[in-house]
């Protein structure tokens, strides 16, 4: 059967061995009925449909409950399962819709994958009572307790990121994108500058090195360009950082209004810096070829000796008895 054919699929970084909607997640399933995968999202029919059309989304990462999500993780399964949703209601016209999501035993939660279920209902369907019957009661001081311990703690845990409902916060992002994209950009309009002054100040020393054959200048060039190099990486790790912040603002919406922490190493240490940087093609291929010449120039003037005391020829084909 075509569906239960083995879907090769990358298997995600959070996977836990034994947790059955990883295996689903990651194809190893056969049985699994899935029904569509993407944005980080499967889905698929549980083992025993409650009713007509019942399915479970999960985010691909495993991810144990309600409580583990991230922001960015519960605003793309919300949206898959508004679509899920909507293509259930026009699939299978049923008279209504129960979203399902349950965390921890007492809440039924039997798999510890977090998991909405989308549940289609009809009138006369199989499903039991949701709510409890008769509703408990309770005094206008437990209720006012409610409320206040609630009102609070929801107000205390406001998450970063703006409120994409709200205009001011919307108008605020937008000014928060334009300053990143700004430091973005000054960032490599630094690097471009110092890799103009390298080839510059370089440049000269090994010039003037040829003509006066000396390799102590042409050792300054390599060391100028090491100096460039270092500066260099610097710029581009606070080009990285700030692209970076940029998705957190523009996508995740998890850097605090209008904060532009973490945009550039400020603090002075070292921790983010990277080794790797200095083998990214930018810093690699543009200081690398440079100091080889440097480094080729070097080997040359010191196999030749010190022009002043030898007749031999010097690397640019000059002898010492040219020079004055
Ligand atoms: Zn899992
Ligand atoms: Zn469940």
């Amino acid at each position: 059967m075509g569906r239960r054919r083995r879907e090769a699929f990358l298997v995600s970084s959070t996977r836990q061995s034994g947790c059955a909607f990883c295996d689903i997640v990651a194809g190893d399933d056969l049985a699994a009925r899935i029904v569509a995968r993407g944005h980080g999202v499967t889905v698929f029919l549980p083992d025993h449909p409650a009713t007509r059309g019942h399915v479970l989304l999960v985010p691909d990462e495993h991810v144990a409950d309600v409580w583990g999500l991230s922001q960015g993780a519960a605003r793309t399964l919300a949206s898959e399962v508004l679509r899920v949703a909507g293509a259930a209601r026009d699939a299978l016209q049923p008279d209504g819709l129960n979203v399902i999501q349950s965390n921890g035993a007492a809440a039924t939660q039997s798999i510890d994958h977090v998991h909405v279920h989308v549940v289609p209902r009809w009138t006369a369907d199989d499903m039991g009572e949701i709510w409890p019957s008769p509703d408990p009661s309770w005094s206008p001081a437990q209720l006012d307790a409610m409320q206040g311990d609630l009102r609070v703690a929801v107000e205390a845990s406001k998450p970063n990121g703006y409120d994409m409902t709200n205009e001011q916060d919307r108008e605020d992002r937008r000014k928060h994108l334009d300053l990143i994209s700004g430091a973005i950009g000054r960032m490599a309009g630094s690097s471009s500058a110092a890799k103009g002054w390298s080839i510059t100040l370089a440049g000269a020393a090994f010039g003037v090195a040829l003509v006066r054959h000396s390799w102590p200048l042409i050792a300054l060039g390599i060391v100028i360009l090491a100096a460039f190099a270092a500066l260099d990486v610097r710029y581009l790790g606070n080009e990285r950082r700030a692209r970076s912040v940029y998705d957190q603002v523009a996508d995740d919406n998890s850097v605090v209004p209008l904060s532009l922490k973490g945009l550039a190493n400020t603090s002075g240490s070292s921790s983010t810096w990277q080794p790797s940087w200095y083998t990214t093609w930018s810093i690699l291929y543009f200081y690398g070829p440079l100091a080889l010449v440097g480094g080729a120039l070097l080997v040359l003037a010191l196999l030749a000796g010190p022009a002043e005391e030898s007749g031999t020829s010097s690397p640019c084909g000059e002898t010492s008895s040219q020079q004055r």
